[in-house]
């Protein structure tokens, strides 16, 4: 499967990719966690949505449980990125847990937001999917107040007790084309909509999806490195599939499939937020496996967001890997 006439294999990184400010910090958190409380730490739900820094760290002697029940009383707990409801909060409150949050300070801030508009009685529209851990978190912080809606159609079935009182907030990691959508359909049936100050679709999400749309032109194929219950990497998929480019979602290097490379001259390639960056470069390694290839890289923005850590494990310096 080289490519037709010899010719090498272009390859076009999409820039922004890969991990965020927030999975960096999460990370960085169980890591420092493990160093200063030793092994085991008990992480609630998957620290951030990625098989392979899941992987790594329960080498390290991380145990990742779905719920609170799993972890020992008075163990040390750390809650994922994706941040938690209040009741869980309180569970592991009530049971003496050793707490350390992960959340991601702009989940955090979309937490915070559900609280402000659920005290000035609004209802509040939380677009986002079912299911997804952290429309889970958001949807506990006001459990009366909040209702989700995933499509434009589903605005044209809400019947809110004041159409007068409506304020929206969204998932992080959604598609930024497609929520406009939404929101234009909420304004259209709603007029007083109340707008929030600032986006909750957060910086790495949309910088990641500028930047690949910036490439999908020039591409033959795209790969996005990222898992599949990954949100900001199956958007990245899809975006490319709605311009016409067709996409793979890849865990590692190995899910690589030669026939997706049949005469193809020219790979997309990005990663989700989740996703570490040596999975990229191993994406890479691999393709010069098949035939000579040339990288370029376009970098639309530098990013320079950090987050602070918590205090709780500032002081402790990480183990190395
Ligand atoms: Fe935070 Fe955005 Fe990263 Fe999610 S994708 S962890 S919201 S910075």
């Amino acid at each position: 499967n080289h490519p037709k006439g010899g010719d090498r294999r272009h390859v076009l990184l999409a820039g922004p990719r890969s991990f965020c400010a927030g999975v960096e910090r999460a990370i960085e958190i169980v890591e420092r966690t493990l160093e200063s409380r030793g092994a085991p730490v008990y992480v609630r739900k998957q620290i951030v949505h990625n098989a392979t820094v899941v992987e790594d760290l329960s080498q390290r002697g991380a145990v990742f449980v779905q719920e609170l029940n799993e972890v020992p009383a008075g163990a040390t707990v750390v809650f994922s990125a994706h941040g938690v409801s209040p009741a869980v909060r309180q569970e592991a409150a009530r049971r003496g847990l050793d707490v350390i949050d992960g959340t991601c300070p702009l989940v955090a801030r979309v937490h915070a937001k559900a609280r402000r508009y659920a005290a000035r009685a609004d209802t509040i529209v939380l677009i986002g999917h079912a299911g997804h851990e952290e429309v889970e978190g958001t949807l506990g912080e006001a459990p009366e107040s909040i209702v989700l809606v995933e499509t434009a159609d589903d605005v044209q079935r809400l019947s809110p007790a004041d159409p007068g009182r409506i304020s929206y907030l969204t998932q992080t990691t959604l598609a930024v084309d497609e929520t406009t959508e939404v929101v234009d359909a909420l304004r259209a049936r709603f007029p007083l909509l109340h707008e929030p100050a600032s986006e909750d679709i957060c910086y790495a999400t949309t910088n990641r999806q500028h930047a690949l749309d910036a490439i999908l032109d020039d591409a033959d194929l795209v790969l996005v490195v990222g898992s599949p219950n990954s949100s900001n990497s199956v958007r990245l998929v899809e975006l490319s599939r709605r311009q016409g480019t067709p996409a793979e979602l890849i865990d590692r290097a190995s899910d690589i499939r030669p026939e997706w490379l049949e005469g193809v001259r020219t790979i997309g390639l990005t990663a989700g937020a989740s996703a570490p960056p040596e999975l990229v470069t191993e994406v890479i390694t691999v393709l010069r496996t098949l035939g000579p290839v040339t990288v370029e890289e376009r970098e639309l923005t530098r990013e320079t967001v950090h987050f602070d850590l918590p205090p709780a494990v500032r002081g402790a310096e990480p183990r190395p890997a």
